[in-house]
């Protein structure tokens, strides 16, 4: 792995750059306000060639892999966008483009890369009422019936579902109590969207109120067989691909989120002074933004290996779930101390770090809780006893 950008990379950053400008803090102030979606920046990233950018050429992408996206993503988070910078890369390219990469067969990959490419949304339809973290005890059933499946169950808290034209749908086509293992058993579908058995209803939420999260109700949803994502009851080891890049972008996401509000803060506390210096000379408001930022530092670092490795089609849980430990630690500390440093302003809608706030505090909850990667890192990393 070169710590060198290589010509290409650069290009990527530079562009994210020039997108990021037309997408201010008051942008996103009054989209996340109005609770409206952003669709010139969606616009935008599509026209920037950045939904497809690990998208093979002949489907009309990028032909670059993760690791450039997580640059694009993190570029458009840090210089202005916040979460949203990665929010809707990661619903579009890592839920659909990457699932389908690494799964899908000719004919899928025909009919919706280039699809994907041109901006048809995509959302992921994985964490249910009953089941949450415990992803093996999912309730939606999919029963094969001739060449299709029948899919019965509910998702929640699926993000983009109310928009998205596709769905990867994780389901159960074996009962747990049927299973050789509790592994065994889970299937990928590629659900076309709108469709009248899916029923989707938003839920209210604390902040990302540019983009929607909703309950999913599925009701006898017809599923040709050829909408199965890779081989039938292997899915838990087919997602994996698909959630771990997506911790790698909610860990450039948190870094970016942090970067961001540092940069605000300093700016903030080079000119703010109440008893004569500036207040960014006080160490109490200096040192833990620069601490903050050496953990974003090192956190990057590991989030860019983990990708790195992906691309080369090496292990990487290991790696991601500690990168995204790190980063959300970091992240979440840079907007605190951002935080303090504005005073009774941060607290106010204008300065925007009540926004940022509102977004980093979501990275410790999801994709994967910080308990749950940590419960991963001891049993994976450490060797210790499953914890759970
Ligand atoms: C805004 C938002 C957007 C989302 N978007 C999507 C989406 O697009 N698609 C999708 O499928 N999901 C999505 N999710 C769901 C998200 O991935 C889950 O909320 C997350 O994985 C946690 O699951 P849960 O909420 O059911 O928590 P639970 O599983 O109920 O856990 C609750 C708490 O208990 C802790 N806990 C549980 N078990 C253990 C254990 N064994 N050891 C230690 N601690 C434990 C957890 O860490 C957590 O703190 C989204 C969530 C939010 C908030």
């Amino acid at each position: 792995m070169s710590f060198e950008l290589t010509p290409e990379q650069k290009m990527i950053v530079s562009a994210a750059c020039d997108v990021a400008k037309d997408f201010d803090p008051e942008y996103w102030r009054n989209r996340d306000k109005n609770h409206e979606f952003p669709d010139d920046f969606w616009k935008a990233l599509v026209d920037a060639g950045f939904v497809g950018i690990p998208v093979p050429e002949k489907y009309g992408g990028g032909g670059m892999g993760l690791y450039e996206m997580l640059l694009a993503m993190e570029t458009l988070t840090s210089e202005s966008c916040g979460l949203a910078g990665t929010w809707f890369l990661c619903l579009t390219s890592v839920f659909g483009g990457l699932s389908l990469l690494k799964h899908g067969n000719e004919d899928q990959k025909d009919k919706y890369l280039p699809r994907i490419v041109k901006g048809t949304e995509f959302c992921l339809g994985l964490t249910e009422p009953d089941a949450g973290t415990n992803t093996l005890n999912i309730q939606t059933t999919a029963v094969e019936d001739g060449d299709h499946f029948i899919v019965n169950g509910r998702k929640t808290l699926i993000s983009g579902a109310d928009r998205a034209k596709g769905m990867v749908l994780i389901t159960r086509t074996t009962p747990l109590d049927k299973a050789p293992k509790k592994t065994i058993g889970l299937s990928l579908f590629l659900v076309d969207l709108p469709n009248p058995a899916v029923e989707v209803t938003p839920i209210e939420k604390h902040g990302i109120n540019y983009s929607k999260t909703c309950d999913v109700y599925i009701s006898d949803l017809k599923i040709p067989r050829e909408n199965l994502l890779g081989e039938k009851d292997k899915g838990w080891y087919l997602i994996l691909d698909t959630l771990n890049p997506e911790r790698m972008s909610f860990s450039v996401a948190a870094g970016g989120l942090g970067i961001l509000a540092i940069k605000k803060a300093v700016e903030h506390a080079k000119q703010r002074k109440v008893f004569g210096a500036p207040i960014g000379s006080y160490q109490a408001l200096q040192f833990p933004l620069a601490e903050a930022k050496a953990k974003i530092e090192a956190a990057r670092l590991l989030t860019y290996k983990s990708a790195w490795l992906y691309d080369k089609g090496q292990p990487c849980g290991a790696e991601a779930a500690m990168a995204k430990v790190a980063a959300e630690e970091a992240g979440y500390q840079a907007v605190y101390h951002a935080m303090q440093t504005f005073g009774g302003y941060g607290y106010t809608v204008e300065y925007d770090v009540e926004r940022w706030w509102r977004e980093v505090n979501l990275i410790r909850l999801a994709p994967v809780t910080h308990q749950m990667a940590l419960a991963f890192i001891g049993e994976h990393v450490l060797g210790l006893p499953k914890s759970y």
